[in-house]
């Protein structure tokens, strides 16, 4: 399936994840000469079998591929930091789940001086990359039992049942998920954006093509080193892209010589701009995941269910403010009932923290190109403590909601984090010593105006000081917003490419 490994390319993206497939269709498009490097497999367009079934699989999350990561000694336990490594990144893998955020994440970043990174400037291209991805809002009907008991219950504290959780300017609201779900089959950024684009002559696809570094020559981005069938390789470029996601793209910069000058000394790495910014900043949001003992009654009714055909893990999902929010709302609460793990089935539902202050940071070990980077995203170590405040707020709002008298008898009694954790110390001393995540790792190389010392990209995703070297991924967000971070990746590669395409035509 793997293409040969052309010499030159007029844009090498490297890779093919959810928002690099968006950058190279665009581009191919256009007709721009586009090369597209994806360290995992490219499995070929829609419909051929190489595709791994947990891939197509959207009930339940994808998990063959996964590039390994995890927090490695940085926590008490290990925490699995989930990447998909094939074409289609980590829209291969993820609940499918389409949340764009609120309004105030975007024009935040447009007020600090990102102009054209308005909510309003970034509608149409979620509304297009909605379209693109083929996504469907559930209807209520279509909800599995356990999904459908929470979603019925949400008024009782405060979140009203709402048509979608997509509107910008919404705030409490608990709805049906809009998902990127076709046929059962998880739509990825390959099949909705690669395929139409495949079969044409000025775009090539290149799997397991290891990008190690890119060459810059005089400040100015000039190719890639990449790793190909054993051999290490030069493609020449005149612009290069980078979409290896907020934990490679910014690997990918530092084994070029873009970075610390401190962190890349040690290390053998040769100077090429000092950037201090790169791999810093790195945010997700903090998780807690709560599992309740269940009921005969619900189990009845999930094997029916079951028995029917469809019964995905993720389907509804709620949004609330915290103690700390003001504007709009900070919390997810996210029903999630296992259909593949039989009798060890738990009946949980998480929350997350979606506008977290704690920053961590992503850093190489050595400039092997095949080395796990260190990935520390420093959970809850905000001094002031806001965002263990948030999740708790987010377990009361839940533990609130699972005793109302239309869940209770459903949920049963709680068995995570438990009757011990009742207290807000014990139950903050819990999130402490069990820090999970979201899965939506960003802002790595993060997109900043001049006077921002910890800038990577400027507006129009630009490495400062290397010309021809753009990044367009969740790592350029210099937030996150109170979003799942696929449509926001999707909506990274739109509005890169359509700069692109701007200064290219003028
Ligand atoms: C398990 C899981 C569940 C999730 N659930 C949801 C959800 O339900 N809803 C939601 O909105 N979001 C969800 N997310 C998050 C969302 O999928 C990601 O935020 C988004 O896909 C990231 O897009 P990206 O383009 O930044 O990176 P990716 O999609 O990860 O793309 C990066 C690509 O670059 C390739 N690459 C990296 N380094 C190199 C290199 N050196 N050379 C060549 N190629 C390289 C990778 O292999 C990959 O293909 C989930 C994520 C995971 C992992």
């Amino acid at each position: 399936m793997s293409a040969m490994l052309p010499e030159a390319a007029e844009y090498i993206v490297v890779g093919g994840g959810t928002a690099g497939n968006v950058v190279a269709a665009r581009l191919a498009e256009a007709g721009k000469d586009v090369l597209v490097l994806e360290a995992g497999p490219d499995f070929g367009a829609q419909g051929s079998p190489a595709w791994p079934a947990d891939i197509l699989d959207a009930t339940r999350l994808g998990r063959s591929h996964d590039w390994g990561y995890d927090s490695g000694d940085t926590y008490p336990w290990t925490v699995g930091f989930e990447r998909a490594r094939a074409i289609g990144g980590s829209s291969d893998f993820n609940g499918c789940t389409q949340t764009w955020g609120h309004r105030r994440d975007y024009d935040a970043w447009s007020e600090s001086g990102l102009t054209g990174w308005a909510a309003d400037d970034l509608l149409p291209l979620f509304e297009e990359g909605t379209r693109r991805m083929r996504v469907r809002r559930y209807v209520a009907d279509e909800l599995t039992p356990w999904q459908h008991a929470w979603y019925d219950a949400a008024p009782a504290v405060g979140m009203p049942r709402v048509a979608t959780l997509n509107d910008l300017d919404e705030a409490a609201g608990f709805a049906p998920e809009d998902v990127n779900i076709q046929d059962g089959v998880r739509v990825n950024s390959a099949f909705a954006y690669l395929d139409p684009v495949r079969e044409l002559p000025n775009l090539a696809i290149v799997g397991e093509a290891l990008v190690d570094r890119v060459i810059v020559a005089d400040g100015r981005a000039t190719g890639v080193v990449v790793q190909h069938r054993g051999e290490s390789v030069t493609v020449h470029a005149g612009t290069v892209v980078l979409a290896g996601g907020a934990y490679n793209s910014p690997t990918v910069l530092l084994r070029s010589g873009v970075g610390p000058y401190a962190q890349l000394a040690p290390l053998g790495i040769p100077l090429v701009q000092h950037l201090p910014g790169v791999g810093e900043n790195l945010h997700d949001q903090p998780f807690l995941l709560m599992s309740f003992e269940g009921s005969d009654a619900m189990s009845a009714r999930m094997d029916a269910a079951r028995s029917a055909g469809w019964a995905p893990d993720e389907q509804a999902m709620g949004k609330a403010a915290s103690s700390v929010e003001t504007e709009a709302f900070d919390l997810h609460f996210l029903p999630y009932s296992p259909t593949h793990r039989g009798d060890l089935t738990r009946w949980s539902i998480g929350t997350s923290a979606l506008l977290p202050r704690s920053r961590g940071h992503v850093r190489l070990r050595s400039a092997d190109p095949e080395a796990k980077p260190v990935i520390d995203h420093r959970f809850l170590t905000d001094p002031e403590g806001i965002d263990v405040r948030m999740l708790m707020d987010g377990a009361e709002i839940l533990r609130e909601l699972a005793a109302s008298p239309a869940l209770a008898p459903l949920v049963g009694t709680e068995l995570h984090p438990g009757p011990d954790t009742f207290g807000r110390e014990e139950l903050a001393a819990h999130l402490y010593a069990n820090p999970d995540n979201y899965w939506h790792p960003v802002g790595t190389c993060r997109m900043g105006v001049a006077a921002d010392p910890l800038a990577v990209v400027d507006a129009r995703a630009q490495v400062l000081g290397v010309e021809g070297l753009r990044v367009a991924d969740c790592s350029i967000m210099p937030t996150i917003p109170r979003a799942t971070t696929a449509m926001p990746a999707i909506v990274m590669g739109e509005k890169v490419a359509a700069m692109l395409l701007e200064e290219a035509s003028a």
